[in-house]
């Protein structure tokens, strides 16, 4: 079987398993080669629904997991984007196929900002990001993302992809009025994922939703090296 269509038969399988309810992001997992996210000698996992190492002790989250966390952020065609936690920059595309979808004329194009804090995965990411076409819709940096990513704030939506002890305060700061935030919080070894809205007026409102379990949030507002 090929790659498009095990990729075709997973997002089938997203669906039935309610993983999966908007056709958008179908959409959007449909058109990003997860195969050339992942190390070559797992490429013939890529369509598993399962986490994958990329080095360094690091993961790419298991399809099922990148499906609710995009459904649940809800990014739009246009909107400003931030991620912390690039790995493999497999989600990042996801994103940028919503808010940049390869279908609309580029000037009505969001952007993806994604922050990783080990050089060698961002410089791979980058890389994998390139080979699939996503270059000029994502951009990666090199940093401590549980600071989020002043430059290119204010946000419409932040996604965070490793276990936080609690929502970063300046992420929260960096969300736009109307804006969302999706994070795993919990402890090391068990999280549930958060989705926080902040008000027209600046109020947050937090809901619960599935567990998980992520790779630790290294850094300032989130856990020791
Ligand atoms: N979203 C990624 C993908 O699509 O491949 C998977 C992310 S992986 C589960 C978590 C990533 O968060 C790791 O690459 C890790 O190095 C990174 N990370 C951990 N703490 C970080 C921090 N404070 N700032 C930026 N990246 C961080």
């Amino acid at each position: 079987m090929g790659f498009e269509e095990a990729r075709r038969r997973l997002v089938e399988y997203l669906r039935a398993a309610g993983f999966l309810r908007s056709e958008r992001v179908a959409r959007a997992l449909l058109r990003v080669p997860r195969e050339l996210f992942v190390p070559p000698e797992y490429r013939s996992l890529a369509y598993e629904d399962r986490p994958l190492p990329i080095g360094y002790g690091q993961t790419v989250s298991a399809p099922s997991v990148v499906a609710r966390m995009t459904e649940l952020l809800d990014p739009r065609p246009g909107e400003r984007v931030l991620e912390v936690g690039t790995g493999s920059g497999y989600q990042a595309a996801v994103l940028a196929e919503l808010v940049a979808p390869s279908d609309w004329p580029p000037e009505g194009w969001g952007h993806v900002w994604s922050i990783e804090r080990i050089p060698g995965l961002a410089e791979r990411a980058r890389r994998n990001l390139e080979a699939a076409g996503y270059a000029g819709r994502v951009t990666v940096v090199v940093g401590d993302g549980s600071r989020g990513y002043p430059p290119a704030a204010p946000y419409d939506a932040i996604i965070v992809t490793a276990a936080a002890p609690q929502v970063p305060p300046p992420l929260v700061e960096q969300l736009k009025p109307g804006g969302r935030l999706v994070a795993p919080v919990g402890d090391r070894w068990a999280q549930r994922l958060v989705v926080l809205r902040k008000g027209p007026g600046g109020r947050v409102e937090v809901e619960e939703d599935i567990e998980v379990l992520f790779v630790p949030l290294v850094g300032e507002y989130g856990w020791e090296a």
